[in-house]
């Protein structure tokens, strides 16, 4: 049915929607397309959840906390911070959307990597943020000199995606100083993923800069995908910037399932610990078996891994269209620079090993 856009504002009718990996209805496929975690999330949570829908789910009348208060407390003690540099909202993606509309909508461009997360350049056009798109080096990694540049910002993912490439704190450190005036964002969808993430995250840099604001998920690591709860670490003053905005635009981004389960999760550290490993152990596994098919694999700090096949005839595409045919559902996106190459999430051994079957038989 073709839309008729009659009614619509001319803003909303110029606007390029960010197409999200698909959610097949099909059963018995194995999705390894959105980088969602294998694992269930901690059975802490869970329960912690069904408590909020005890009493025949009378605390559902009411409204939740505005705030999402105690989440933030938790959050704020997990990381060694203070509760004014914690926000949450519903999914990260949220979190970016008002990254975006508080930080960016100024004259001078907001600076990002050729190869990221879609949803960027989508953002920028809703808010109408000014672009400066700055590729990737010849290894597919961000090189800070590239981005000397005056900006009102830079945003990355680190590690990246799609490529799975973790940015070092040094080089996060040069970006932060040679744009002191800017707000540079780290979107840490990942960062658990990575082998230390202490040394990794940039949250341990947000009491020497000023203008360091890092944002987490609880879709991957912490399997709640389906809950959508996101969160910004930062200093007071750009924290209250984003309180700000949510103030303006939805009171109750955070629902009260959501809440508990959260924090539950956050307060679950062996299950965390013990599940991360496992999707790591099983990354370095996938990771050996694709080269072993022939596939450059390029280094991955995620759950997910970026391969290009070698020695086939062949497209990347085709390959693509063949798993599909076979139920194994990855992404490819017919883009410059990364058509040759599929990222596939990391699944369970069993899900890598139907990838690696059906791969195997393709390319034979
Ligand atoms: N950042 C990156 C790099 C992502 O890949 C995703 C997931 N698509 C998000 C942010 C948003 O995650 P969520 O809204 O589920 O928190």
């Amino acid at each position: 049915m073709s839309i008729n856009k009659r009614l619509w504002s001319k803003k909303v009718s110029q606007l390029t929607p960010y197409v999200a990996g698909e959610q097949p209805k099909v059963s018995n496929l194995c999705k390894l397309n959105t980088n969602e975690n294998p694992f269930p999330p901690s059975q802490k949570a869970v329960a912690a959840m069904q408590a909020v829908l005890a009493d025949d789910g009378q605390a559902l009348r009411l409204y939740p906390e505005p705030e999402s208060d105690e989440l933030c407390q938790v959050l704020a003690h997990y990381h060694g911070l203070q509760r004014e540099q914690v926000f949450v909202g519903n999914g990260s993606d949220e979190v970016l959307a008002f990254v975006f509309a508080c930080f960016f909508t100024k004259e001078l461009p907001l600076l990002m990597p050729d190869v990221s997360y879609s949803f960027y350049p989508v953002y920028a056009q809703t808010f109408g943020v000014d672009t400066k798109i700055i590729p990737l080096d010849d290894e597919f990694c961000i090189n800070p000199k590239d981005y000397d540049t005056a900006c009102v910002g830079i945003i990355l993912p680190n590690p990246n995606a799609p490529t799975g490439i973790l940015l070092s704190l040094d080089d996060i450190r040069t970006l932060a100083t040679n744009h002191p005036d800017s707000v540079i964002v780290i979107d840490e969808a990942y960062i658990d993923y990575a082998d230390d993430v202490k040394s990794a995250s940039a949250i341990g840099l947000i009491d020497e800069f000023d203008n360091i604001l890092v944002t987490q998920t609880f879709s991957k690591s912490r399997a709640l995908a389906g809950l959508r709860v996101g969160a910004a670490f930062s200093n007071a003053n750009l924290i209250a910037a984003l309180a700000t905005y949510k103030n303006s635009f939805n009171s109750y981004p955070v629902d009260r399932v959501a809440q508990a389960g959260a924090m539950a999760s956050i307060l679950d550290e062996d299950y965390f610990i013990k599940q991360r490993q496992a999707v790591i152990r099983l990354r370095n596994d996938l990771t050996e078996s694709l080269v072993a098919l022939g596939f450059k694999v390029l280094p991955s700090a995620a759950n997910f891994v970026f391969a290009k096949p070698y020695h086939t005839s062949l497209s990347t595409k085709e390959i693509f269209n063949q798993l599909r045919e076979q139920g194994v559902i990855v992404r490819h996106w017919d883009k410059q620079r990364i058509a040759d190459y599929l990222r596939i999430t990391v699944g369970t051994a069993e899900q890598n090993q139907r990838l690696i079957t059906a791969l195997t038989e393709i390319l034979s």
